[in-house]
């Protein structure tokens, strides 16, 4: 395995779309095993191969406190949303910012797990969070985004003091 490198915001990759998977293979397993490494390391909870310059659409998360709980998403659709729920959140790529984003409390979603096969997953609370702010990756917008102008310009200024 391998330690991938994470783009930090204002990377433009970030913004790229990622491209569906068609074939479930070995390079596609590496990716997954490596973006698990990755993210372990930085001590992330979800990572999205957009965050790694990977063009696909393909998520890891594992929420778990002992790190034994691993979540594989490839292709995800969310089919339904339930509630709003607003949580804290923070991102791999915008160290030391965090926000309260505003986000559905229940999902409903449909993916292709490690062998490709499609799988029904009802996640709620921080999951739901977790795999909502994945997905968004995956489209190409950051946590901030989610955010009031004024937030989000306030936000902006911080990184480019830091930069
Ligand atoms: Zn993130």
């Amino acid at each position: 395995m391998s330690i991938l490198k994470i783009l930090y915001y204002p990377n433009k990759k970030l913004k790229k779309k990622a491209n569906l998977v068609y074939k479930i293979d070995r390079n596609i397993n590496k990716i997954i095993n490596d973006m698990f490494e990755t993210m372990y390391l930085a001590n992330g909870i979800g990572l999205a191969a957009t965050q790694v310059n990977i063009n696909k659409c393909i998520v890891v998360i594992d929420i778990s406190k002992k790190r034994n709980q691993q979540l594989i998403l490839i292709n995800p659709k969310i089919i339904k949303k339930f509630g709003k729920i607003i949580m804290e959140e923070s991102c791999l790529s915008i160290p030391n910012i965090s926000a309260p984003v505003i986000r559905s409390e229940k999902i409903i979603l449909q993916s292709l797990d490690y062998y490709g096969k499609q799988f029904e997953l009802h996640a709620e609370s921080l999951l739901s969070v977790c795999i909502q702010h994945e997905i968004d990756h995956l489209n190409g917008l950051l946590f901030i985004d989610r955010l009031s102008l004024s937030k989000k310009n306030y936000i902006k200024n911080i990184i480019a003091r830091n930069l």
